[in-house]
């Protein structure tokens, strides 16, 4: 009898389960094609890997149904997981290969680093919000994405003992460019970061190392939340 219930039950949840699933693979090819590839993002493994990563788990329950519009979505503790063109234009911008391995300063809800780690070899990914750390963590642990490793720490420093790193992204907008992040990019290395003043505008600045020479060049204006610092 009980196990007749189980399955009525099963049979009764299990196609509305797979239809939500279906739903989201939906949505994100959508987004992919409207919010990514109409605005020029082409590189195919960036293509791939966010056609690939759950988006919707990476955002709080309560807001799955909006994990894949064309924006923000807050994900707790004054945070936001950022717009998906957005990370997608970032993780094209580092000109991402198989064998790369990759610093992330900013882990935040841990998708850029999925996303990241669905295309390079390993990736080393920072976040000072130690809940925020814990939550990614976990999501990251859950979804199988063992080449991407955390640490909750001020990413100012960058992961010294880790380095040099063919690219590095961050994530959250500094006055200006963290020199241990300079020192961790290796020659002919590429970093992607928000630099200007908090809550305002800030330039998105490709950093690139040539035989000891660093160059920046602008890409875009964008609005990304404030690099901390811890204060002790
Ligand atoms: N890449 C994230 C975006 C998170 S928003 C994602 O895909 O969801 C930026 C994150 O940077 C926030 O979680 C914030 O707490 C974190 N952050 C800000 N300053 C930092 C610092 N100095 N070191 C590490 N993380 C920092």
């Amino acid at each position: 009898m009980k196990m007749n219930r189980l399955f009525i039950l099963l049979f009764l949840f299990l196609p509305l389960f797979l239809t939500s699933q279906n739903d989201y693979q939906g949505a994100r090819e959508k987004m992919l094609i409207n919010d990514i590839k109409s605005r020029g993002v082409k590189d195919k493994l960036t293509l791939q890997a966010i056609s690939t990563v759950p988006r919707h788990l990476f955002v709080p329950q309560e807001l799955r149904s909006q994990a894949y519009r064309d924006g923000p979505l807050p994900i707790g503790y004054g945070q936001t997981i950022s717009q998906p063109y957005i990370v997608a234009f970032m993780t094209e911008a580092i000109q991402p290969k198989p064998e790369f391995k990759v610093l992330e300063i900013g882990t935040g809800s841990g998708y850029q680093a999925a996303i990241l780690g669905q295309i390079v070899d390993s990736v080393y990914t920072i976040e000072i919000i130690d809940e925020l750390h814990q939550r990614s963590k976990k999501q990251l642990q859950d979804l199988a994405y063992h080449n991407v490793i955390t640490k909750s720490a001020d990413g100012y420093f960058g992961w010294e003992a880790k380095g040099p790193f063919d690219a590095i992204i961050v994530t959250a907008a500094a006055e200006f460019v963290p020199p241990p992040l300079i020192a961790q990019l290796k020659d002919g290395g590429r970093m992607i970061i928000p630099v200007g003043t908090p809550f305002s505008t800030q330039q998105l600045l490709l950093v690139t190392k040539s035989k000891g020479k660093t160059k920046t060049k602008n890409l875009m204006f964008v609005r990304f939340v404030p690099f901390t610092r811890t204060t002790d």
